[in-house]
């Protein structure tokens, strides 16, 4: 665990006026479980929305791996990235999202299935067969041939999950992934991420506000606030010992 696989460069990025980013300095380390918490509207979205590239960046340099995400390296400088180089970027994450985002048509089996043979050019069955693998890890071996509405919330996160996987991501994001499920149905969905967790290789960056579960699976814990990282450290240390007044007026609200 050294070298970091995601670093934020004094990032900036506003809405007009709106600074969503500001100057962010953040980085997360090969194999790493990172944890960000702070208040509705900080940028903890953003980030993870600008690894993906569904966001741009205003200023700073944002690295994935060793290569900046958003430029390429030509002649010595660094210029804008084409679609080429987003894509190959792109490819290294997987993303979770508060809403499962699954496609309504296709069955549970072809979710999974679909990108490896679309985008990285795999069979059908070793798809197929890779699909499967992902639904016995996350407890779904007998909903393959299901469609999504047919298949709980945490069912359905539960595919959503084996559905970045399914890409072999070098880093998996997950933004809020129990936020839209009913109370009953997050354990499920909690206890595949910390399994998930377990796993030396996979690098994790996470945004939730299920503290317990932070403090159960993280190695660092970040505290956002108006686009800027404010304090960060074990969980222990953040959820006992909080340097800045602010995180302590976070969590005194949330705990
Ligand atoms: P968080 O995930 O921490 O709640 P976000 O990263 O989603 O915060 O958003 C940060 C800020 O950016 C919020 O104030 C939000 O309203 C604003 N924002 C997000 N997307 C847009 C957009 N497309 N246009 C204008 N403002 C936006
Ligand atoms: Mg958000």
């Amino acid at each position: 665990m050294t070298d970091p696989i995601i670093k934020f460069d004094k990032v900036g990025k506003s809405y007009g006026s709106l600074k969503v980013l500001d100057g962010l300095d953040f980085e997360v380390k090969r194999g790493e479980k990172v944890t960000i918490i702070g208040p509705s509207g900080s940028g903890k979205s953003t980030v993870l929305r600008v690894l993906m590239t569904l966001e741009t960046i205003n200023d700073g340099v944002v690295y994935v791996g060793n290569e900046p995400l958003w430029h390429e390296q030509r002649s010595g400088a660094l210029v804008p990235a084409g679609e080429e180089h987003l894509r190959k970027m792109r490819r290294q994450l997987g993303m979770v999202f508060q809403q499962f985002n699954l496609f309504p048509h296709m069955t549970v089996r072809r979710n999974i299935a679909e990108a490896p043979v679309k985008v990285l050019g795999l069979s059908r069955q070793d798809a197929n067969q890779r699909a499967e693998e992902l639904l016995e890890m996350v407890g779904l071996a007998d909903q393959a041939h299901k469609y999504p509405h047919q298949l709980s919330g945490g069912q359905q996160q539960r595919v959503g999950i084996a559905r970045a996987l399914a890409m072999r991501p070098k880093v998996m994001l997950f933004d809020e992934p129990t936020s839209a499920l009913d109370p009953e149905l997050v354990g499920e969905v909690l206890n595949v991420i910390a399994r998930l967790a377990s796993e030396h290789d996979l690098t994790m960056l996470l945004v939730t506000h299920e503290m317990r579960f932070a403090r159960e699976v993280s190695d660092r814990v970040c505290f956002f606030d108006k686009g800027q990282m404010k304090e960060q450290g074990t969980p222990d240390e953040l959820f006992t010992a909080p340097r800045e007044q602010r995180t302590r007026d976070f969590l005194k609200a949330v705990l």
